[in-house]
């Protein structure tokens, strides 16, 4: 720290992310990754662009994407907001649609990154309770003059929540803006986007990491009214009139575009974390039901930081929350049927 620094840097809580060791020799599941590549179709498109265009600014708007994922899911072009990844696209919400002083809902267990928004955008925090289930209760999401937030499915829980529940939540605060972060929809959850002509106050977000594979290109995108996207298009505008590079643009194209790939990989992931969750469960394991790329599971008998340490020590890398609550709790991405199989193994030999 020095002298420099405002008050403002000093008190910032900033985000952690998962670790990112070199994978040589190890087998890396603690950042909810996609274990497959993505589809061949993006590499060969920028691969393309990069043969062409690099000298050339990108697309101001990344008109392109835009009209790609409108088309997708059947809205306009004016409904859907691109931005670096959907962390930078949950920035923007926080600082330009929640509004400082002013409470924001959210999970008391869910993605870390949202106190830090709050802390960044003095924005009141108002976590509210998982019941026993680590379920989230519709009924303390009603909310007046801020905001309301959460991921469905959760993390680091992979539990979704009902769509009729997620439109309750909606429909019970019509004055503030609900956020659903569906960064891990696409592994058997429902999405909300099919709701949003109907609730202006309702925006999804969504990303191309983790579906789709390309967590390194940073793509991420919110479908909502109108209204909402040009409010963070006047936000992301004062900061950076360029959304996204050109390299990002042709290959979340291509990826948008290649439905066989999406749906091949996509499905092999949820097959994967259905056998690995009947797997834990023989190893005595509980395993909360999931979702989304990962399983959230603890041991009856064993320590969950032991056996994090346990499996590092055999090259296995899984993710281990020392929080109140899940502290016992190991979050474990779903890995190819042979890392699965590495990390079963693993556990067999510490257990
Ligand atoms: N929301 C949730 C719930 C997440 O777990 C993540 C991934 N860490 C993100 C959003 C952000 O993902 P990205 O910035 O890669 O789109």
């Amino acid at each position: 720290m020095s002298r420099f620094w405002s008050p403002f840097v000093k008190d910032l809580v900033p985000y952690v992310p998962g670790e990112q060791p070199k994978v040589e020799n190890l087998i890396k599941l603690n950042t909810n990754e996609n274990p497959y590549g993505p589809s061949p179709k993006v590499v060969e498109a920028i691969q393309r662009e990069l043969n062409d265009s690099l000298r050339l600014y990108p697309a101001p708007n990344a008109d392109a994407l835009k009209a790609e994922i409108a088309a997708y899911y059947g809205v306009s072009s004016a409904q859907v907001f691109v931005g670096n990844g959907s962390d930078e696209v949950l920035a923007h919400i926080f600082h330009g649609l929640f509004q400082h002083g002013r409470p924001v809902l959210y999970p008391d267990i869910t993605y870390s990154f949202y106190p830090v928004y709050c802390g960044l955008y003095g924005i009141e925090a108002a976590p509210q309770p998982l019941d026993d289930d680590f379920c989230l209760s519709p009924a303390d999401y009603r909310q007046t003059n801020g905001g309301i937030i959460f991921p469905n499915p959760n993390a680091p829980t992979g539990v979704g929540l009902p769509l009729d529940e997620v439109e309750a939540i909606v429909q019970g605060s019509p004055d503030s803006v609900v956020v659903v972060d569906e960064a891990y929809v696409d592994f058997g959850g429902e999405t909300s986007i099919a709701l949003v002509d109907r609730y202006p106050n309702l925006l999804v977000t969504q990303t191309l990491s983790k579906s789709r594979s390309l967590a390194g290109l940073r793509v991420g995108f919110a479908v909502g009214h109108a209204d909402l996207i040009e409010a963070l298009e006047r936000i992301k505008n004062s900061f950076n009139s360029y959304p996204l590079d050109r390299l990002a643009i042709v290959g979340a194209v291509a990826a948008m575009q290649d439905q066989q790939w999406f749906d091949h990989t996509r499905n092999a992931v949820i097959d994967s974390r259905d056998r690995l969750s009947a797997a834990l469960l023989e190893l005595g394991f509980e395993v909360l039901p999931s979702q989304a790329n990962f399983v959230f599971a603890r041991h009856a008998q064993r320590d969950a930081a032991e056996l994090a340490q346990g499996l590092r020590e055999q090259k296995v890398i899984v993710r281990h929350f020392k929080l109140p609550r899940i502290d016992q709790f190991l979050r474990i991405t779903i890995g190819t049927e042979a890392q699965n199989q590495a990390l079963l193994a693993a556990l067999k030999a510490i257990l």
